[in-house]
């Protein structure tokens, strides 16, 4: 069966570009019939933050990916924190030293520079510490077994290093991008257990996706330049034969396209990129999320999964079932995808319209009440029916019910010079002599026939003066449905703009 696994490191908040590496491995799962795991790669202690963890597991949740494995909720394989899994990863790199794949190396920080020097002045190619230069180093490979043996018990600190061999082809086939073909002598001795013990994120992420059955690993395209010494370390460790499928996922570039999307554009652009607000805990700097800023997380999975993939068709609104049953690995885009947020705004307005009004109207009362609004309940419900069509945030129906709340106190201009004509004058007093008598339920269709009726006994075509009745009851020349409006205004305050405006 596939198994596919999420491995962020908890070193911040997770990016967007975190929580579409997540979705499309969940999507891939769900569609294969497959598992979904969670492993939370933290054996680098000096990037660990607090808080990261529960942030990862939070956000996950918010926009609905269910783990069936992994880390928050347990399994056959656990634990599945890797900072609890060191004496796993110890055990392997001892059996690829016992092997001759690795050796120790006891180099200071003085010799690595030295050496690192004496490259650039050589002019030599990136790779550092490898089948050339290690002759010249302080490790198992160039020094006596007593001397190791002597050195260790002295306490020196050491690493373990990968032996990387000199002329080996390495070759991957990316589920997305294709055969990746790498000459091993562009692979460096990458260290592979730290001095203080922990793996380094190759060995254990290696070690991991062995033990934990993993079928494809589909992470972000960063990780390609680290494909091929993971196949070399696969087949170090003798398990190159169910050695997973890798599919590397494009980048998200900026909106205008120029470049990685970073957190400094959403800094500047004023726009999220975590899915959940975060507030740094070294510095108490909040930087936004898609949740508080009122973004809902199906509209927020919908947009995550359009970047870098489509289904080739018009499509464009998925819920999350429709996401699972289309998506194609395959069809992943080798290009970048532009953030764009614009195109997130739309897909919130294609999404809250779609919110059942009494689910949005209890936060619509808060926010009026909170503006100083008069608003029951019942209002909140009508006001969100007739608003959240037109809007791309919840947060915004309040603002676009400024003229529901508020009489006008000014009326526009060109709209008055172009329909307050002595028409306009007939029609709204004819409308305001025909509500004074009225006694049945104020509710659009009663009003709308009370309008017509009072136009027709007017003798006034009411197509030429609909803008007029507009301008008089909210000071606008475009709005939403009027009659609805007037609903909710309700009879005493219609009555009254209608007045005011003749005066
Ligand atoms: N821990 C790595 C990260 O944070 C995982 C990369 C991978 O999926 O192999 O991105």
């Amino acid at each position: 069966p596939v198994r596919v696994r999420f491995a962020p490191s908890p070193t911040g908040p997770l990016h967007i570009g975190g929580v579409r590496t997540a979705l499309y491995n969940y999507l891939f799962a769900r569609k294969m019939g497959g598992q979904m795991l969670l492993r939370i790669e933290d054996t680098d202690q000096n990037r660990f933050v607090p808080g990261a963890e529960e942030y990862i597991l939070e956000a996950l949740r918010w926009v609905g990916i269910e783990i069936d494995e992994g880390q928050g909720v347990g399994g056959p394989h656990a634990p599945y924190r890797q900072s609890e899994r060191r004496d796993i990863y110890q055990k392997e790199a001892q059996r690829l030293v016992a092997e001759g794949k690795a050796y120790y190396a006891f180099d200071t920080a003085e010799e690595l520079d030295a050496m690192r020097k004496r490259l650039e002045e050589a002019n030599a190619p990136a790779a550092q510490y490898n089948s050339i230069t290690r002759l010249q180093m302080s490790n198992s490979l160039t020094m006596k077994a007593e001397e190791v043996q002597a050195r260790m018990d002295a306490g020196d600190p050491f690493v373990i290093r990968l032996k990387t061999p000199r002329k080996e082809e390495v070759r991957l086939n990316d589920l997305i991008r294709g055969w990746v073909n790498v000459h091993s002598s562009a692979i460096d001795d990458k260290v592979l257990l730290k001095s203080d013990g922990l793996p380094t994120y190759h060995l254990a992420n290696i070690v991991d996706d062995h033990l934990m059955g993993i079928t494809h690993v589909i992470r972000g395209e960063e990780w390609l330049p680290s494909a091929p010494l993971h196949v070399l370390l696969y087949r170090y460790l003798g398990w190159e034969d169910t050695m997973p499928q890798f599919a590397h996922l494009p980048l998200l570039l900026k909106p205008e396209g120029n470049g990685k999307l970073s957190k400094r554009d959403a800094d500047l652009g004023g726009f999220p990129i975590f899915p959940l607000q975060w507030t740094d805990p070294a510095t108490g700097q909040v930087a936004k999320g898609f949740r508080e800023d009122g973004y809902l997380p199906e509209a927020t999975v919908n947009f995550l999964a359009l970047l870098g993939w489509n289904p080739g068709t018009e499509q464009e609104l998925f819920t999350m079932d429709e996401l699972i049953a289309s998506f194609d690995i395959a069809q992943v885009h080798k290009a970048g995808a532009r953030f764009d947020i614009q195109k997130a705004q739309w897909f919130n307005h294609q999404y809250i319209r779609q919110v059942a009004d009494d689910v949005l109207a209890p936060t619509v009362q808060q926010q009026a009440e909170a503006a100083g609004y008069d608003c029951s309940l019942e209002k909140a419900t009508k006001i969100v029916a007739l608003l959240k069509g037109r809007v791309n945030f919840a947060r915004e129906i309040v603002t676009e019910a400024g003229t529901i709340f508020n009489a006008p106190t000014t009326y526009d201009e060109a709209i008055t010079a172009a329909k307050w004509n002595d028409d306009a004058v007939r029609a709204v007093t004819a409308f305001r002599d025909a509500l004074l008598p009225f006694d049945g339920e104020f509710v659009a269709d009663a009003i709308k026939h009370t309008l017509s009726n009072a136009m027709q006994q007017a003798g006034i075509k009411q197509g030429k003066i609909m803008q007029a009745m507009r301008l008089a009851l909210t000071g606008t020349g475009a709005g939403p449905d009027l009659m609805l409006t007037m609903e909710i205004i309700g009879k005493d305050e219609t009555i009254g703009r209608l007045e005011k405006a003749l005066s």
